[in-house]
């Protein structure tokens, strides 16, 4: 249940405005599958090995051992920055987070403060509202911690193959207004970084985490609320729409009794279906943030910026703008084709295979998102050839087939001139335009006999 709809059933009047409105930001953590580590030459893809074999001096953070950042983290940083829109500062440096945690050698995490790679951008919903994006920032991830039963007593291990793989962060305004929102948003920045190729994003694996805060807010007031609860532990898109429905109906119902919810870190559970008091939010100043004196700042040239610019690939909004206009596919379709970027692709393919066949791309479209073509098994090449063999006996022939071949040739008079003065091809184009308009149902090799005849 939403939001909403709790407090429409409890207002007297329906009609009547929520009186208190949810306020909900984000923040995204994103490991990048770089070849190596952030800061040393360590292997970054660790995951399913055997712990504290992907590790060195640098990720274990002994005495004396020096970072070296990695530039293809940074260039992917920045270059999912600009796919969010966001401006890239020429200017930019890492700083040091201090917090004490078995998970952290060092004692502090190299992370970025007040000069990120990149800020202010926007994701545009598809309801067209825009969600503001604070920043992009590039920290290491820390080591893992595994909690297990030694000979019978419980203990905390430490695998450092994590420590030190490149993480992105990615923030959001809190323009986020109900959890479904929230659950859309984080659908979007995930099909975005997948299409980048820079992380797999899978949270099973850890390599998407997510956390977020919410608060309430009377309904109509534009200042944001003196407190915030920040949850923890987000291990599912569905579990961030299930912790923040909770959050909402328990911070209604503090206020409701006159307290104010506590500025706090809270964790989810998911047996109990509850969030859960971790410890009071940290503030920027309890980090004691200084900047990493053993990196160099980064200057950026501005033709450094627009080369990575330049390595954009064609973005979700854009591929199905893009879709719509070329291959005139239904709204339905077209979100189920660009899902990803595999999937997109394939179609593409398959179009173009399929040109000689006359196949409307709506009817392939049609295929791969009606029927779920498993896109890794069969090749957009074989897929056509079963259409083609599944084709119903052309049913339109005879008188039928030449009152629809003298329309085609009435309407494509460039293609009739074309053909005309010798461009023997233009043919085929109206061949095409017969297949289209008679959605298939004529044999090509009758239909040109027709034309040809009528040309003549
Ligand atoms: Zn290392
Ligand atoms: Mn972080």
């Amino acid at each position: 249940m939403s939001y909403n709809s709790i407090i429409d059933n409890k207002a007297i009047k329906k009609t009547k405005q929520a009186e208190w409105q949810s306020i909900i930001g984000l923040e995204i953590h994103i490991e990048l599958n770089t070849q190596s580590k952030m800061f040393c030459s360590c292997s970054a893809a660790y995951f399913g090995h055997k712990p504290n074999t992907h590790v060195c001096p640098v990720c274990l953070g002994l005495p004396g051992a020096l970072p070296v950042a990695n530039k293809k983290a940074i260039e992917w940083v920045v270059l999912c920055g600009l796919a969010l829109d966001c401006q890239i500062p020429l200017f930019s440096k890492f700083d040091r987070k201090n917090y004490f945690y078995p998970d952290l050698p060092k004692g502090y995490q190299i992370s970025q403060y007040d000069l990120p790679f990149a800020v202010k951008g926007r994701v545009k919903m598809d309801d067209g509202k825009i969600i503001r994006i604070t920043r992009v920032h590039l920290e290491e991830d820390t080591a893992k911690l595994i909690h297990a039963t030694v000979k019978g007593k419980g203990v905390t291990l430490v695998d450092f193959n994590r420590s030190g793989v490149p993480l992105m962060e990615v923030v959001t305004e809190p323009d986020i207004k109900n959890p479904q929102e929230a659950k859309e948003l984080l659908k979007k920045l995930r099909q975005i970084v997948r299409y980048l190729g820079i992380s797999d994003c899978d949270m099973e694996k850890g390599s998407m985490r997510l956390e977020a805060n919410i608060s309430l807010q009377k309904s109509g007031i534009s200042k944001l609320p003196d407190y915030k609860v920040e949850i923890k532990n987000l291990n599912s898109f569905r579990f961030v729409e299930k912790a923040l429905e909770y959050e909402i109906k328990r911070q209604l119902g503090l206020i409701k009794k006159g307290q104010k919810p506590l500025q706090e870190t809270r964790g989810w559970d998911e047996v109990e279906q509850v969030t859960y008091s971790q410890r009071g939010k940290e503030e920027a100043q309890d980090y004691r943030y200084f900047p990493e004196p053993d990196l160099p700042p980064i200057h950026w040239q501005r033709k450094e910026i627009e080369r990575i610019k330049k390595s954009l690939i064609e973005l979700p909004d854009e591929k199905g703008v893009r879709f719509q206009k070329q291959y005139k596919l239904s709204l339905y379709q077209i979100n189920s084709l660009i899902e990803s970027r595999e999937k997109a692709d394939y179609f593409e393919e398959a179009v173009k295979v399929s040109h000689q066949h006359q196949i409307d791309p709506k009817e392939i479209a049609n295929v791969i998102v009606n029927k779920r073509i498993n896109v890794e098994k069969i090749l957009p090449a074989e897929l056509i050839k079963i259409l083609v063999k599944k084709r119903t006996k052309p049913t339109i022939k005879g008188k039928e087939l030449e009152k629809i071949a003298n329309k085609v040739i009435r309407e494509n008079k460039e293609a009739v001139e074309d053909y005309k003065k010798g461009k023997i091809t233009a043919v085929e184009f109206l061949v095409g335009q017969i297949a289209r308009a008679t959605k298939g149902q004529v044999d090509p090799n009758q239909t040109r006999k027709v034309l040809l005849e009528k040309l003549r």
